[in-house]
């Protein structure tokens, strides 16, 4: 039933490039008009200089700006001519203060990993990008606390935490780029999060440079702080409208030195949430990852890779993980459960590792499914929540509807966090097509009381959708706030909110 594993194969490589000088600019694209802001002058060119020291911390040639200017999956470009790389947090709050009382716009740029354009300039913003904010100042092993700016790389923080035998709570496909403020200002998910929780609970504190370049103090050493509002939850999400988050404060749990994956073949929705809840009662505290694969979403990931799937053809495929520190303990969970689930028919087929090459390979089948269908000519994706018992609805309503006019319709995701990613690709987005999947997905969304943005947060891609997983009084509450903390609207402008 088990079997062995075909050894790691090479992976090949993405194909985005060749596209870049094909991607509209955002403003044409998206039809956006620009605000009234102030435009960059020599006099602030003067002034960025005498703030920050070094020649390398300002580019001011296009060939050094252009890859600040596009996002990585081709949706976004904008006409930004200025980045500043502060060191400091002092230089991030001089360099708001004077863009604030210039009326100059700010787009904060992190390791441009993003799905929703939140981090790339329309306009001509000033991009402010984290990258030399990588400074790990604390780890401690006590407590479990990490405390580092905020331009810090996920991997980075992962390689420094493990020299003292501890982990980040949250990781991402994307972790060899993304940097912890984005991942903060995002709300990152990820595929650790069934075992440890979202960055609401995660993050203890942080520190933030508000729009006027005040600096705000949130952070945090403790697990418990009950002192008023926890005002830190409203840069964590918050996609770089209300502050730049410059520091974190972050509690990492203990190094796992044992590692099961299981990659599972169902024959049935149905069996895919038998197998959810009972990885649940049978692994228990070991379940790290539990991630849903459709037939659709393997097939062009295993062509992509020109490998071959490990299992026979299913419809549902499902790669769980398990960690921990004991291996007899969690070997013989991971045994009991497959007992159970395999004696009832639950699991059809499947293969089990423990030895990090087939790891390795096993969650390349997954990992490695938005790459293969961003090399389609168009690709849509959505990133919902929605109830566990019709999550995959959503796939089989679309693949009703546009199965006929694309090439590809398929929804994959992470099944413990009810987070599904509904993607369709093909060779041409006509408006037909279009017609057929939008609003019509947000409105399904909707109707079942899901998110129309798990985790990949709103950006310049979504604001129009936003009313349709939040309420009216909800969305006035937010204008009122970002009118509150940046009354002249400089920060990450045209992202978030339509104002
Ligand atoms: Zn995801």
């Amino acid at each position: 039933m088990f079997n062995k594993l075909i050894p790691c194969m090479r992976y090949s490589k993405l194909l985005f490039e060749r596209h870049l000088h094909q991607i509209p600019l955002s403003k044409d694209r998206y039809g956006i008009i620009r605000k009234p802001f102030a435009k960059t002058m020599d006099s602030d060119i003067q002034l960025f200089k005498s703030i920050l020291p070094d020649k390398n911390q300002i580019l001011l040639d296009p060939q050094d700006t252009v890859g600040y200017n596009r996002d990585y999956f081709r949706y976004v470009r904008g006409l930004g001519t200025v980045v500043l790389k502060p060191r400091t947090t002092k230089e991030v709050s001089h360099i708001l203060r004077h863009c604030n009382n210039r009326r100059l716009a700010i787009s904060i740029f992190g390791g441009n990993t993003g799905v929703c354009g939140g981090s790339i300039p329309v306009f001509d913003e000033i991009i402010l990008s984290m990258e030399l904010m990588n400074k790990i100042e604390v780890i401690d092993e006590y407590s479990g606390i990490l405390v580092c700016q905020s331009g810090c790389v996920l991997e980075k923080l992962e390689e420094k935490l493990l020299s003292k035998r501890m982990i980040m709570p949250l990781d991402l496909g994307s972790k060899g780029s993304c940097q912890i403020g984005g991942n903060l200002a995002t709300n990152a998910g990820g595929i650790r999060l069934v075992r440890y929780g979202n960055l609401h609970g995660t993050v203890l504190g942080l520190e933030a440079v508000l729009a006027n370049g005040t600096t705000i103090d949130l952070m945090s050493n403790f697990q418990k702080d009950n002192t008023g509002y926890h005002l830190k939850h409203m840069f964590i999400g918050s996609e770089g409208t209300l502050g730049v988050i410059t520091r974190v404060a972050i509690a990492c749990p203990t190094e796992t030195t044992t590692q099961n994956v299981l990659f599972l073949g169902l024959r049935s929705y149905e069996a895919v949430l038998q197998t959810f809840l009972e990885s649940k009662k049978r692994l228990g505290e070991i379940l790290t990852s539990c991630e849903l694969i459709d037939r659709v979403s393997l097939e062009v990931t295993v062509n992509h890779l020109k490998t071959a799937s490990p299992i026979k053809d299913f419809p549902f495929y499902m790669l769980l993980e398990t960690t921990g520190i004991q291996k007899e303990h969690d070997d013989e969970k991971v045994q009991s459960f497959l007992d159970y689930v395999i004696e009832r028919g639950i699991v059809s087929d499947g293969v089990h590792a423990c030895e990090p090459s087939k790891i390795d390979h096993l969650w390349k089948l997954r990992e490695m499914i938005p790459a293969a269908v961003y090399s389609n000519r168009f690709c849509l994706t959505y990133d919902l929540s929605l109830p566990l018992k019709e999550f995959y609805d959503i796939v089989t309503v679309m693949r009703r509807r546009v199965g006929h006019l694309t090439k590809i319709v398929c929804g994959f995701g992470h099944i413990g966090d009810s987070n599904i990613h509904l993607t369709i690709a093909g060779d041409e987005l006509t408006g037909e097509i279009q017609l057929l999947i939008d609003p019509f997905v947000y409105e399904f969304t909707r109707k079942l009381k899901g998110s129309v943005s798990a985790e990949h947060g709103i950006g310049l891609l979504k604001p129009k959708y936003l009313n349709y997983s939040k309420s009216t009084e909800a969305i006035t509450l937010m204008k009122q706030i970002k009118m509150m903390m940046d009354p002249n609207g400089i920060l990450n402008p045209y992202k978030v909110l339509q104002i």
